[in-house]
C-alpha cells in the first residue's frame, strides 16, 4: 500500500522493526520477541515490532531518573516552550499520523485526524499551564508567620495506553506531566505500537532542538508483562492506566501495595436517557454516533438507550432505519463510518455477548453479523446490533467492546431512567436528551447520574479536553486532561516560614527547654 508506506516513510516507522535502533531509550532490539502488526482494515501487514524484555525495561527507567535530574531544573514555562514547539510538530503530522492511526487502529480517518487534533489541544493547554502551576498562600495563625503550598514534579510517571486511543490519551497524559517536571515512560498498548513510535519519532526531533535529553518522554514496546512491571516498580512515582478494568484492578493493587500514586481510566458502561420531552432528530445522531463511532470501541461508547415509553416505538423505529443502512467498511473510505473492530478476539467477544443475552431474554432487533466478501476479508467487519433488552441482564451490566446498543425502556419520571443509569457497576459517561429543566437538572443533581460525565442534548461521546475526563466506581476514579487534573502530577508540599525573633507553637501549646 503505496498511501501508507508513504505515511510510515513520512513519520520514520520504517518497515523492520522501525524506531528502536536510532538511539531511542527503549534500550536496544537483543533478546526480545517480535510481533507483527497487521491492519485491522485489510489485514496487511504493516511492520514487526521487537517487544522489550525485563532487562531493557530497567534501561528505560535507568535513563529517565537521569533525564529527570536535567528536566525538574528546565523552569516550568521553557518546560512548555518544548510542549510548543512539539504541538506545532503535531500539526505539520496531523495528516499522516492521523492516517497511521486509522490504518493501525481501525476507526475512520475523521476520528484519527480527530485524535491527532486532541493531541495538538492538550499541548496548547499544557503550554498556558506552565505558567499557572499555582498553590495557595494562607494566613498562619502565628504573628510574623508566612504559610503557602508549592507543587513539585514527582519524578518518573508511567503511561500504560489502550489500543482504542493509541495516542490521544498518552499526549492528555504526557503533555501535562511534562511541564509539570516530571519524565515520562510510555507503555502503549501491544495491539498498537506504530502509531507510538511514531510519536516518539516526532518529539525526538523536538527535544534535539532544545538539547533536551531524549530519556525525558521514553517509549517501551511490551505488553502486560512490562506493564505489570512498571506497576510493582517503586522508581515510578506514578503509573496512569487506561484500559479494562479487569487490567485497572491489577494496576491498582500492584500500585497500591507500594503507596505509590495512581490513576485509573478504566471501562465504561453509558447510557443515554431519552426523555418524553427529548428532541429526537437532535438526539438520533448523538446515539448512533455514539453507539457505532469507532466501532463501538470508545471507552465513553454509548452502550445503553433507556427511552421513556411513550418515545419508545418512535425511536425504536428511526433507528430500525437507519442502522441498516450504515456504510461499513475501510476505515480510510471517506464515505465509511463503522470501520473493523481492532482483531478476532474482538468479533467473538461480540458474537459471545449476543448470543448470551438473547439466552437472557433479549430480543436482537437488527445487525450482529460478521460481513465477508470483497473489501471484508478480514473477518473484523461487522454489523452493528440493536438489542432490545433489560438492564440487570447479565450481558447489559458488563462493558463489551463491540457495537451493541442495549435499548431499554421505563416509564414513569425521570428519577426511574436515573435509577436504571446508575444500576451499573461502571461509572464514566451519561447523557440526557430533554429539553424540560426540571428533569435536566435533576439529572445533573447529586442525587442524579453518579458519573464522572454527564451531559445535557449531548452524547456520551466525544468529550473536549478543556475538562477533567474520567469516571467513577468500576471505571476508576482517575481524573486526566483539562481543569486541574494537573496536580495529580505533582508532589504538593506546605511551607512554613518564620521571619520573627520568636518560637511560638502551632495550637498555642507552650513548651520551654
Ligand atoms: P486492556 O486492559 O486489555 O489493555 C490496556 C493496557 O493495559 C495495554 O497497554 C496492556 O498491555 C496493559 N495491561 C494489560 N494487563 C496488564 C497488567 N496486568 N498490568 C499492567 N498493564 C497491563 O484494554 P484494551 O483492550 O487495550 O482497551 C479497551 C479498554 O480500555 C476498555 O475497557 C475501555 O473502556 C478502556 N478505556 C478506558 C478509557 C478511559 O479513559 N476511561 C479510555 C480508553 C479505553
Amino acid at each position: 500500500n503505496k498511501e501508507i508506506a508513504d505515511v510510515l516513510q513520512q513519520l520514520g516507522v520504517k518497515d523492520k522493526n522501525p524506531a528502536y535502533s536510532t538511539g531511542l531509550s527503549w534500550g536496544g532490539q537483543e533478546g526480545g520477541t517480535t510481533r507483527s502488526i497487521h491492519s485491522p482494515a485489510d489485514g496487511n501487514l504493516i511492520a514487526t515490532v521487537h517487544m522489550a524484555t525485563p532487562e531493557h525495561y530497567d534501561k528505560v527507567v535507568e535513563a529517565a531518573q537521569e533525564a529527570f535530574k536535567v528536566w525538574r531544573k528546565v523552569p516550568a514555562p521553557k518546560r512548555g516552550e518544548v510542549v510548543r514547539q512539539i504541538g506545532n510538530k503535531l500539526r505539520e503530522h496531523k495528516e499522516a499520523l492521523g492516517k497511521l492511526v486509522s490504518y493501525e487502529m481501525g476507526k475512520i480517518l475523521q476520528e484519527g485526524l480527530g485524535e491527532v487534533q486532541e493531541m495538538i489541544d492538550i499541548c496548547d493547554f499544557a503550554v498556558g499551564l506552565s505558567r499557572q502551576l499555582h498553590g495557595f498562600t494562607m494566613h498562619s495563625e502565628r504573628p510574623e508567620h508566612r504559610m503557602y503550598e508549592q507543587y513539585h514534579p514527582l519524578g518518573v510517571v508511567g503511561v500504560i495506553s489502550a489500543f482504542n486511543f493509541p495516542v490521544a490519551v498518552w499526549s492528555w497524559n504526557t503533555m501535562l506531566a511534562a511541564v509539570c517536571g516530571d519524565v515520562v515512560i510510555w507503555k502503549p498498548s501491544e495491539k498498537t505500537p506504530l502509531t507510538a513510535i511514531a510519536c516518539q519519532h516526532i518529539i525526538r526531533d523536538a527535544l534535539a532542538e532544545n538539547e533536551i535529553p531524549e530519556g525525558v518522554f521514553n517509549l517501551i514496546i511490551g505488553d502486560a508483562e512490562i506493564g505489570s512491571l512498571m506497576s510493582h516498580d517503586k522508581r515510578v512515582a506514578l503509573i496512569s492506566a487506561t484500559g479494562s478494568t479487569r487490567m485497572g484492578k491489577k494496576v491498582g493493587e500492584a500500585v497500591g501495595a507500594r503507596l505509590g500514586k495512581s490513576l485509573l481510566e478504566l471501562g465504561g458502561n453509558n447510557a443515554i436517557i431519552l426523555t418524553e420531552n427529548a428532541d429526537l432528530e437532535m438526539a438520533l445522531n448523538a446515539i448512533v454516533f455514539g453507539a457505532v463511532g469507532t466501532c463501538g470501541q470508545r471507552c465513553t461508547s454509548t452502550r445503553r438507550l433507556i427511552v421513556h415509553e411513550s418515545r419508545y416505538e418512535q425511536v425504536k423505529e428511526r433507528l430500525l432505519k437507519i442502522y441498516p443502512n450504515l456504510p461499513i467498511g475501510h476505515p480510510l473510505d471517506s464515505t465509511t463510518l463503522v470501520g473493523p473492530l481492532i482483531d478476532k478476539d474482538a468479533v467473538s467477544a461480540f458474537n459471545n455477548a449476543l448470543e448470551k443475552v438473547q439466552q437472557e431474554g433479549g430480543t436482537l432487533l437488527t445487525g450482529g453479523d460478521v460481513l465477508s466478501g470483497e473489501g471484508y476479508e478480514t473477518g473484523t467487519y461487522v454489523k452493528p446490533a440493536i438489542v432490545e433488552a433489560e438492564n440487570h441482564y447479565e450481558m447489559v451490566q458488563e462493558e463489551t467492546f463491540a457495537p451493541i446498543l442495549y435499548l431499554i425502556k421505563y416509564s414513569g419520571e425521570v428519577e426511574s431512567a436515573i435509577e436504571i443509569q446508575n444500576g451499573v457497576r461502571q461509572g464514566l459517561s451519561s447523557a440526557i436528551f430533554s429539553t424540560n429543566l426540571l428533569e435536566t437538572e435533576t439529572f445533573l443533581g447529586h442525587w442524579g447520574s453518579d458519573c464522572g460525565i454527564a451531559n445535557v442534548n449531548i452524547g456520551t461521546s466525544g468529550a473536549e479536553i478543556g475538562g477533567a475526563f474520567g469516571g467513577e466506581k468500576e471505571t476508576g476514579g482517575g481524573r486526566e486532561s483539562g481543569s486541574d487534573a494537573w496536580k495529580v502530577y505533582m508532589r504538593r508540599q506546605t511551607n512554613t516560614i518564620n521571619y520573627g525573633r520568636e518560637l511560638p507553637l502551632a495550637q498555642g501549646i507552650q513548651f520551654k527547654v
